[in-house]
């Protein structure tokens, strides 16, 4: 609720701002303008022979109009808005800006945070940053992982400026593992070349390009093919006609995720650089790990000695890997032995839990978190 009076005020305390510099610009106009009407007097008066008499006119006149132009307009200085300290103090309450008091001394691996860190900076192509970091942590296997992450770089570079010419060399490379894993990258790179020579250069060279770069593709894309072709005739007004979504630009943005995420899973990483996901993990879970210090230390708990938190923290899907799965009955991690099982109404047990409370399979159950029945023939395995 405080929050959203915040924001009110930041809104009336911008639009207080944007009103005064209009106002003041419009100030200066008319200043600027006074002063050139003023100079043109002086100046067509200048051959006059009671030209002095003119020019101190002339002033006297300036300044009194001056004067009242900008009396009139109330020139603010800084604005010392005591609405935004308001919204400080708000803000400061509400936000907890120490935020410390939800730290942990957690025992981190040096190396693992170490790889994190270079990861994160290889994918914001911070080569000199790397190497820096590289040679003073002695991390010096990090260093095969440059020529990768500069490749990925100079094609997602290049398609910024709708060069295709690094990409349609990593998919020829790549061809045969991509066309295992079901990813026709081939296809889109040639139809956004052939977009783009259509609407670039025209109907010769789009269908010169076709028949050496499309025919070979036509016994799998025969219609993704025909429909290419079609759109030669609509090529002065593709963005008008029915085939419009071959010329949408983010077509192009689509291409690079494609590519970042066939690049990334071939070289057995996540597509998401793991230091950002961490950060924006802390990040929405920081205000529940705040409430959780405030109430421990409220009633005396300590902090730093808990080993586990005392609820669940609940974070959005995106933050959902399921790497590992533990049973909601037993609380133990599942294994190959004790893999996880999924019950008929869709929640799921490990292995042993279902072994119990099935009697070994000998009787129904019921279901912990619904009040479904089940018997260990419905159940399934589970596998991530
Ligand atoms: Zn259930």
């Amino acid at each position: 609720m405080e929050l959203i009076a915040v924001q009110d005020s930041f809104e009336r305390v911008a639009k207080r701002r944007k009103l005064s510099s209009s106002k003041s610009q419009e100030i200066i106009i008319q200043v600027v303008y006074e002063i050139e009407q003023a100079l043109l007097r002086i100046q067509s008066s200048s051959d006059s022979i009671v030209a002095d008499v003119d020019q101190k006119t002339v002033l006297a006149e300036l300044k009194a109009k001056l004067h009242v132009v900008c009396s009139h307009a109330h020139l603010e200085g800084p604005l010392q808005d005591t609405e935004l300290t308001r919204c400080q103090k708000v803000l400061e309450k509400v936000l907890h800006p120490d935020i410390s008091m939800a730290c942990v001394d957690a025992d981190f691996d040096r190396h693992v945070i170490n790889q994190i860190i270079i990861r994160h900076f290889y994918s914001e192509a911070l080569f000199d940053i790397v190497d820096c970091l590289v040679k003073e942590a002695g991390e010096d296997e990090a260093i095969s992982l440059r020529l990768q992450y500069q490749e990925l770089h100079e094609i997602l570079e290049a398609l910024k400026s709708r060069d295709l010419g690094p990409a349609s060399k990593w998919i020829s490379a790549n061809q045969d593992r991509l066309r295992e894993s079901g990813l026709d990258l081939e296809l889109k790179l040639h139809k956004l070349q052939f977009v783009d020579l259509l609407q670039g250069k025209g109907r010769s060279s789009a269908l010169k390009y076709a028949r050496t770069y499309l025919a070979p593709l036509a016994s799998r894309h025969m219609d993704a093919i025909q429909r290419l072709l079609c759109s030669v005739l609509w090529a002065e007004r593709l963005d008008r006609s029915p085939y419009a979504d071959l010329a949408d630009p983010s077509n192009w943005g689509s291409f690079a995720e494609d590519v970042t995420r066939a690049f990334c899973s071939f070289a057995g990483r996540s597509i998401r650089d793991p230091l950002t996901v961490a950060l924006a993990a802390g990040m929405e879970g920081l205000p529940t790990l705040l409430k959780l210090a405030n109430v421990m230390a409220a009633n005396k708990q300590e902090w730093e000695a808990m080993k586990q938190l005392p609820v669940p923290l609940e974070l959005g899907r995106e933050f959902h890997f399921h790497p590992i799965f533990v049973c909601p009955v037993s609380r133990d991690q599942c294994s190959e032995e004790n893999p996880p099982m999924l019950l008929p109404c869709g929640h799921v047990l490990c292995q042993l839990s279902i072994d119990k409370l099935s009697k070994a399979g000998t009787r129904n159950f019921k279901c912990p978190n619904c009040p479904h029945g089940a018997s260990l023939s419905q159940c399934k395995q589970l596998c991530f």
